[in-house]
């Protein structure tokens, strides 16, 4: 499996300053870039389709989106269908970030629901999961992650191919906020998710992308992504400016 550089951009960038960023990127990076490696572009919905544009013909570029609605049109004002995504040229949406559980409301059943219906529209998925604080101080961490991940998973296919599905897991309280999750933390969400996988999907869990997300940053990717299940990271601040993402990509 490809080890995964996704870059969420969230609500930054005007279509220009995106489609510039990318490109710059896709100069920094292009034939540099270790082997069994790729990068995913996750701009704003308006930027989608200039950054499709300046990632066209770049090896191993990727393009995703932050979100889409779990139907395949109709009265659902302000919101945008997986077909409309595939059609602006992106492979796959983020599900369950925790900016849309917790500060847009998305609850697990929702979650759920987008999971599934992007995967059977023909999207990539990547199901975010990850506890709260208080969760962590109150000795929750693994019963929220299985929460998170029975609901997430609830509906999809047990025979999913499993490059389509990718966990990444963000522990809330350090996603933008510069405290990034010690090894031993990573190593026992990560361990503790694999086994939730191999619980649900069988044997084809071992080839599920697990992400770290979480204040990754270029002096901290490589340690992160040599440790055991860590299979990628999701990067948000650290993702803006092409000169030190691509520090990341090239960890
Ligand atoms: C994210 O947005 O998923 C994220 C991990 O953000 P940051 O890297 O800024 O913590």
């Amino acid at each position: 499996m490809n080890t995964l550089f996704a870059a969420n951009w969230k609500m930054h960038k005007t279509a220009a300053e995106a489609r510039q960023t990318a490109a710059e990127l896709v100069g920094l990076v292009s034939g540099k870039l270790k082997a069994g490696r790729e990068v995913m572009i996750l701009p704003s919905f308006t930027a989608l389709a200039p950054v499709a544009e300046a990632l066209r013909g770049a090896a191993n570029f990727l393009l995703g989106a932050q979100n889409f609605y779990p139907q395949k049109q109709g009265a659902f004002t302000g919101e945008v269908s997986p077909g409309m995504l595939l059609e602006a040229g992106a492979s796959f949406a983020l599900a369950g970030h925790s900016e849309r559980r917790h500060v847009l409301g998305e609850t697990d059943a929702l979650v759920g629901t987008k999971t599934a219906f992007g995967l059977e529209s023909g999207l990539g998925v990547i199901l975010c999961v990850g506890e709260k604080i208080d969760e962590r101080r109150a000795g929750e961490l693994k019963s929220v992650l299985e929460r998170q991940i029975r609901a997430g998973v609830r509906d999809v296919p047990r025979d999913i191919a499993p490059e389509r599905l990718v966990l990444a897991y963000e522990p809330v309280w350090a996603i933008g906020t510069g405290e990034v999750a010690g090894p031993r933390e990573i190593l026992e969400a990560h361990a503790f998710v694999r086994s939730m996988l191999a619980e649900i999907f069988g044997a084809s869990a071992s080839a599920m992308r697990i992400l770290y997300g979480g204040s990754v940053k270029p002096d901290n990717a490589s340690e992160i992504i040599a440790l055991d299940n860590v299979d990628g990271v999701l990067v948000g601040g650290a993702s803006l400016k092409a000169d030190e993402f691509s520090r990341i990509v090239l960890a």
